[in-house]
């Protein structure tokens, strides 16, 4: 193979080469390279691959493109076993989920990010200030700047394609969250350990202060950054405050600064956001980001559903999504309570599945309609195996009718013979409608 030309994705797209991943990309999105590769070289669509991620199938992340789903795994000092996590990862990638994020926080995290390196097609996803403490053993007041930055460099170099830095906060944070006395403070687990560090060091954010020197390692390995939100609101009360805004006005400076050495940006959103703010945060992202790709966790529409915060999850990522939102990370009904198991993490999954789709529909995404507009045709002529074929999730869907079967075969024991589609198509054809 012939040696690559170009550091990034950007820097190829801004050269006018059509690599083999965005040549997948264009596939799966039913565009034209020449239609993605200025969206990639204005950082509008974001292809995180990291060149060391070689059984990586790859995806694009931008808001006219299909809407894409994270979903956070990793391996804890409740749940350790490697290979029960690694049955997670590839059980999320096979019901859809287009990432999975690191999040382990026990042992030698290293074999595990390499395993999923070596083997998931899925984009691959971490946080290094978290592994920062369990990779050194050391309490957080003793790492120093470089120590977080070579961790950095260890992800990049392990074949990460995204990861989650916390540069947007700084000294100025402390003064704000004290100053304007939020509910929830910070909710985020990297932006508190970020402001923890900053408050027992006395030190600026290493993950600002050395921004240009993280620049150059994703622009090696091309890791594609995501702009950690460390103020993202944690409940109704704090949303699209000042703590949020300021933080977010300088995470468009840091894209800006990103853009420059090629590096592709995403940038995190909130949190916990009312229904009707949602549409206002995603156009203040996208003036103040200048439309690089929004990744946002959640957004949840309301504090009161723990349990079923999935719900909550996706009734606020369909309308981010609608409103430019393009990525989605996943909530499961664990989300506030505890660590998420199988069955929490198929929940979660595909209701953000849903929302993503619901999303892709009303935007007018290319080709999302045609699976529902199958499950029309399907439900009509009372095809139910080719109604299997157009369910999110079939076998929840076959358990449900196998559980309570209908006396006649062509219909569902919700009317019987009442059925509705059943009398139409019967009616139309000028057959007799038994009903009695
Ligand atoms: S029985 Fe009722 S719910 Fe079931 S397929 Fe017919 S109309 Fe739909």
């Amino acid at each position: 193979m012939s040696e690559r030309n170009y550091a990034t994705q950007m820097e190829a797209a801004r050269k006018g080469i059509v690599t083999p991943q965005l040549e997948i990309v264009a596939k799966k999105e039913r565009m034209t390279v020449e239609e993605l590769l200025p969206l990639v070289a204005s950082g509008k669509v974001v292809i995180p691959a990291n060149k060391n991620h070689t059984c990586l199938d790859p995806e694009g992340v931008g808001s006219m493109l299909r809407t894409k789903i994270n979903v956070n795994l990793g391996v804890s000092r409740d749940c350790k076993d490697y290979d029960v996590e690694m049955q997670k990862v590839m059980a999320a990638v096979k019901m859809g989920g287009e990432a999975i994020m690191d999040l382990s926080s026990h042992g030698n995290t290293q074999p595990f990010r390499q395993k999923l390196t070596h083997e998931c097609p899925a984009m691959i996803g971490t946080v290094p200030v978290y592994d920062s403490v369990i990779h050194y053993q050391r309490d957080l007041d003793t790492l120093t700047a470089k120590d977080f930055i070579d961790v950095v460099r260890l992800h990049a170099q392990d074949g990460v394609d995204f990861v989650t830095l916390h540069c947007g906060i700084t000294r100025k944070t402390i003064d704000q969250i004290r100053k304007h006395k939020r509910k929830m403070n910070i909710v985020s687990r990297g932006g508190s350990l970020v402001f923890a560090w900053m408050c027992m060091t006395g030190e600026e954010n290493p993950f600002y202060q050395y921004y240009d020197e993280i620049l150059d390692i994703c622009r090696e390995y091309d890791v594609t950054i995501s702009l950690g939100d460390a103020c993202r609101p944690g409940c109704l009360a704090d949303a699209t405050d000042v703590c949020q805004i300021e933080e977010l006005v300088r995470l468009g400076e840091l894209t800006k600064r990103a853009w420059e050495k090629d590096v592709q940006v995403m940038v995190e959103g909130p949190g916990h956001v009312p229904m009707d703010q949602i549409a206002a945060n995603m156009k203040v992202q996208q003036s103040i980001c200048m439309g690089a790709p929004f990744y946002v966790l959640g957004p949840l529409v309301t504090d009161i559903a723990p349990g079923y915060d999935h719900i909550t999850a996706a009734i606020g990522g369909a309308i981010a999504a609608m409103n430019g939102a393009a990525f989605l990370c996943y909530v499961t009904p664990a989300e506030h309570l505890a660590l998420p198991n199988l069955e929490d993490v198929k929940q979660g999954i595909i209701a953000s599945k849903i929302a993503a789709h619901a999303a892709d529909i009303a935007k007018g995404v290319r080709g999302a309609r045609e699976i529902d507009d199958k499950m029309g045709d399907a439900r009509r002529a009372l095809d139910w195996e080719a109604q299997w074929a157009c369910a999110l999730d079939p076998e929840t869907a076959k358990a449900i009718r196998a559980d309570r079967s209908p006396e006649h075969d062509d219909t569902c024991s919700m009317c019987g013979k009442f059925c509705a589609v059943r009398s139409m198509n019967k009616a139309l054809n000028g057959e007799h409608i038994d009903i009695l």
